[in-house]
């Protein structure tokens, strides 16, 4: 349990009159260190207003929330009973007119709370968690740290493995090993590896295309090492890369570094999205960047700040997030180099270590 973030969320919870009900999300975790999954039993955080956590859990969590949470009362359903009707009887007599839930809830345990708690207003906790997430703590940047050194490292000892022959995911189950052999719990997102053309659309996964000498590789991968995520992106090529590949690459490269260099506490977010977009349109592939330059990274693979145009919110010291222009050619290539960034007192500083530079990949072919 994080006390001070927990008494945090009871004062914004009084400024709006009302109670949450948390399913295990992250922002459970966030607020408790537990780290549970959302599945068909329902397990309900109960934040009150006070401060007091109650905890409603199916017999099979009761161990392990009485040893992990001893402060907090938990209230244990078996399976065949009806847990909306026990939330039900802790709100009862309780003066609360409104109940926040987060995106972790599942719909249908939402649809059982409200048909059991009827006459209260409905609402989402989730403004008032992004706002208490936004900015990182030292222990948090530690984390998120310590997840982008596994993904610097699990790119580094996968490029020399890249053979010609090899499929997509060939070199995506390479660089998932490496993960895991460098100390990463799981992938934070199904990776991404794209050979040549496939390289030009963005949210590409991985297949069965056969890499060959002269195409271009786009890898985007992260992982989760204690809750916390990472996520990098590097494009390479295999031997010759092909036409106007080296000129794109140097202009993402250059956008990305401008990015970095806009960071500052105080900038409004949509600078940094300036300063990378105007890189890209002054050398006449404005049209070619569909996408916003970053997104931030915590507990969760996205979520605030975002690297928009539009997004006015002041930058501050402790914000995480990535910083990911890219170059789309439809039918021949991508180019997106991604890192992850902090911000600092005096600008950012990147979390990701492993260069930037092009790296063309020896064609040698596998036995
Ligand atoms: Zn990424
Ligand atoms: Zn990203």
């Amino acid at each position: 349990m994080r006390p001070e973030r927990v008494s945090k969320l009871a004062r914004l919870l009084v400024k709006s009159g009302s109670m949450a009900i948390l399913a295990p999300s992250s922002s459970l975790f966030y607020l408790l260190g537990l780290d549970l999954v959302a599945d068909e039993r329902l397990v309900a955080g109960l934040f009150w207003p006070d401060g007091r956590v109650d905890m409603v859990v199916p017999a099979l969590y009761a161990e392990e929330v009485a040893s992990r949470l001893p402060g907090i009362e938990a209230f244990v359903w078996n399976d065949g009973e009806n847990p909306y009707g026990l939330v039900a009887r802790r709100l009862k007599g309780m003066a609360i007119s409104e109940v926040l839930v987060d995106n972790g809830m599942w719909a249908e345990h939402l649809i059982g709370l409200q048909g059991a708690v009827p006459g209260v207003k409905w609402g989402a906790v989730t403004p008032l968690l992004r706002e208490m997430r936004r900015v990182k703590d030292g222990a948090e940047i530690d984390a998120l740290k310590k997840a982008a050194g596994i993904v610097d490292r699990a790119l580094a000892a996968t490029l020399p493995a890249i053979r010609v022959g090899m499929t997509e995911k060939d070199v995506a189950w390479n660089l998932e090993r490496e993960i895991r052999e460098n100390g990463g719990e799981r992938l934070s997102f199904p990776s991404i590896v794209a050979f040549g053309s496939n390289g030009a659309l963005p949210h590409y996964r991985a297949g069965e295309r056969v890499l060959r000498e002269g195409d271009t590789i786009v890898m985007d991968f992260g992982c989760v090492r204690d809750g916390y995520c990472s996520d990098i992106t590097r494009t390479v090529a295999l031997g010759t890369p092909p036409p106007q590949f080296t000129e794109v690459y140097d202009v993402v490269r250059k956008a990305h570094d401008e990015a970095m260099k806009a960071v500052r506490p105080g900038r409004p977010c949509q600078d940094v999205d300036r300063a990378a977009r105007r890189v890209i349109s002054e050398s006449g592939y404005g049209k070619y960047f569909i996408h916003r330059t970053g997104h931030g990274i915590g507990l969760d693979g996205h979520e605030e700040p975002y690297i928009v145009e539009g997004n006015a919110q002041p930058l501050e010291e402790g914000m995480t997030f990535s910083i990911e222009p890219g170059i789309y050619l439809p039918g021949r290539f991508g180019v997106r180099i991604e890192d992850i960034v902090v911000v600092t007192g005096t600008g950012g500083v990147s979390l990701n270590e492993y260069p930037t530079d092009l790296i063309r990949i020896k064609a040698a072919r596998g036995e």
